[in-house]
C-alpha cells in the first residue's frame, strides 16, 4: 500500500514536517539520507534556534527533533533516494539499498550540500588536510596552522571554532569586506589567532598525501603568494541537493527548485522545504518553518486526494 507521505532528507526541515505530519495521524515515512542530520549536524554550535538560551550543538538539536517526530509515529530509514517518479501517481521513489516506495504525497528535503573550490589539489587531498566539516575535523589540527576560505557566516563560524584547536587561523577572502553577520565579524576580528588574508584567491592546494600551503593570488594586483597551513576548510557557499529532479520538476539556474507561497512544486502532491528551494535565508529555524508549512499543505493534499482523487486537470503552480 502506498505511503500517505514520504519526507526525502533528515535536516531541520524534514525532520519538521516528520513531526507535524506524524501530529497529523499521518504515519510519515521519513529517508534520511547518508548522513542524518544534514548539515546542521555538522555545525558544532547553534546559538540562534529559540529555546535554547545557552547555545546546542548541531547533532543534538536533530537528534531532539527526531525524538520529537517519533514520539508521535514517525518512522525513519536510513537510505539514499536515488530514483524518483513522479510522473505517476502514487510517486515512486527507489533507494540505493534496493527499496521500493510508492507515496501519495512527497516533501522534498533534500536540502544543500557545501560547493568545492575546483582547484587542483582540492579533491586529492580530501580527508588529508582539505575539509569542510570543522566539527568533523577540526580536533585534527591541534597546534597547526589552518585557512578558512570564504567571507561569510560558515567562514567565520567555523574558523572561530578552529581557534580551539589550531595555533592560527587564516581566513582567506576574495573582496576585503565580510558577507558574516557583524556579531561574527567582531567576534573575529578580536581573536588574536585569526588572521584575514583579503582579496585573495586559492590558485591551487599544495601537499603529497597532506596540505602543506596553499598558492593564492591577490585578485587586484595578480600578484602570487604562498601561505604554509596543514588544514584548509571550504566555506564558499552550497548547493542545493536537487540532482534527483533534474527533468521532473522546474528549477532556477542554480537548482534550486521553483515553488508557490504554499511550497507546492509543479507536480500536486510534491512539495518542497528548506535549502532545496531557499536560495535566501538559509537558517535552521526557517527550514524548520517550512518543513511545518509543506506538512500542513500535504495534510490538505491528502485530505482533497481521498475526497476527489488525484488532481489530473493540470499543475497546481507552472
Ligand atoms: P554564503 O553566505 O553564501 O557565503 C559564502 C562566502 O564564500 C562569501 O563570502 C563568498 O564571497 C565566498 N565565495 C563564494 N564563492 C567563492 C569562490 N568560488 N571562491 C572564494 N570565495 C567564494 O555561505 P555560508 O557562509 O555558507 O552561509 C550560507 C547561509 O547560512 C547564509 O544565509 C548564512 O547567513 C547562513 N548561516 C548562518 C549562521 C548563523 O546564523 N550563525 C551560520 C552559518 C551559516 P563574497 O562575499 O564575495 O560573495
Amino acid at each position: 500500500m502506498a505511503e500517505n507521505v514520504t519526507i526525502i532528507g533528515s535536516g531541520p526541515a524534514g525532520l519538521t514536517a516528520a513531526l507535524y505530519t506524524a501530529r497529523a495521524n499521518l504515519n510519515p515515512l521519513l529517508i534520511s539520507g547518508n548522513e542524518f542530520g544534514g548539515q546542521i549536524a555538522l555545525t558544532n554550535e547553534v546559538e540562534n534556534y529559540p529555546g535554547f538560551p545557552d547555545g546546542i550543538t548541531g547533532p543534538e538539536l536533530t537528534e531532539l527533533m527526531k525524538q520529537q517526530a517519533e514520539k508521535f509515529g514517525a518512522r525513519f530509514e536510513s537510505d539514499h533516494v536515488s530514483r524518483v517518479d513522479l510522473q505517476t501517481h502514487p510517486f515512486v521513489l527507489e533507494t540505493e539499498n534496493g527499496a521500493r516506495h510508492e507515496t501519495n504525497s512527497v516533501v522534498i528535503a533534500t536540502g544543500a550540500s557545501p560547493r568545492r573550490l575546483g582547484v587542483p589539489g582540492e579533491i586529492e587531498l580530501t580527508g588529508r588536510g582539505v575539509s569542510y566539516c570543522a566539527t568533523c575535523d577540526g580536533f585534527f589540527f591541534r597546534g597547526k596552522k589552518v585557512a578558512v576560505i570564504g567571507g561569510g557566516d560558515s567562514a567565520l563560524q567555523e574558523g572561530l571554532f578552529l581557534t580551539r584547536f589550531a595555533a592560527q587561523v587564516y581566513v582567506v577572502h576574495r573582496r576585503n569586506q565580510l558577507r558574516a553577520q557583524p556579531i561574527l565579524q567582531a567576534r573575529a576580528q578580536e581573536n588574536p589567532k585569526i588572521n584575514f588574508v583579503w582579496d585573495s584567491v586559492v590558485q591551487d592546494i599544495q601537499g603529497d598525501g597532506a596540505v602543506s600551503a596553499l598558492n593564492l593570488v591577490h585578485v587586484r594586483t595578480g600578484d602570487p603568494s604562498q601561505l604554509p597551513v596543514e588544514g584548509v576548510f571550504v566555506y564558499i557557499g552550497h548547493i542545493p541537493n536537487t540532482q534527483l529532479f533534474v527533468g521532473q520538476l522546474d528549477m532556477d539556474d542554480e537548482g534550486y527548485l521553483k515553488v508557490n507561497e504554499r511550497l507546492h512544486t509543479k507536480i500536486p502532491g510534491v512539495f518542497a522545504a528548506g535549502e532545496a528551494h531557499d536560495h535566501i535565508f538559509k537558517q535552521a529555524i526557517v527550514s524548520a518553518g517550512f518543513g511545518s508549512m509543506a506538512a500542513m499543505e500535504v495534510e490538505k493534499f491528502l485530505a482533497d486526494l481521498e475526497h476527489s482523487g488525484y488532481p489530473t486537470a493540470g499543475k497546481i503552480f507552472a
